[in-house]
């Protein structure tokens, strides 16, 4: 049962401040990221705890003492090492990616065409077909550059 567990367990993170865009790319990918830009350790770790959150950071604070939580801490500057670094201690994984919204961390679902007309622009509505809607943000989503080059980007780095 325990080796069942291990399997389905799907890592959820409360990434530290000075690491935004690597907040936003687990986000891409569809992981549970909390994330402030303005956060005290103890608040960050108070929320870790509650929620059952992994504390991704670069702070050595969490470096002094042992804590209740799992603590991954990062020493590469860059974000594409900051995801190895991620991925090699919780494999992260593809199938989720981009259902969840990169700025606010709730789930996208998908939104007929008809209902975007007047909320993307008009060269998007008339080149796309797939939408989707954060459901708490409500920004729009789809399939388009930026789309594109984070596809890019995780098969540069073998993810
Ligand atoms: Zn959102």
């Amino acid at each position: 049962m325990l080796l069942y567990c291990i399997m389905n367990f799907t890592p959820k993170f409360a990434v530290d401040k000075m690491l935004g865009k690597l907040a936003k790319w687990l986000r891409l990918l569809g992981y549970d990221t909390f994330y402030r830009n303005k956060i005290k350790p103890a608040t960050l770790l108070s929320i870790a705890q509650s929620d059952d959150r992994i504390i991704v950071t670069r702070n050595h604070y969490f470096l002094k003492h042992p804590f209740p939580v799992p603590i991954l801490f990062l020493k590469a500057n860059a974000l594409e090492q900051q995801l190895l670094r991620v991925n090699e201690q919780y494999p992260l994984q593809r199938k989720k990616a981009f259902s969840r919204c990169p700025l606010c961390n709730n789930v996208t679902t998908s939104i007929e065409k008809e209902y975007v007309e007047r909320l993307v622009p008009e060269y998007v509505f008339n080149t796309q077909e797939h939408f989707h809607q954060c459901i708490r943000c409500g920004k729009i989503y789809w399939n388009g550059t930026h789309l594109q080059k984070a596809l890019a980007f995780l098969e540069k780095i073998g993810l």
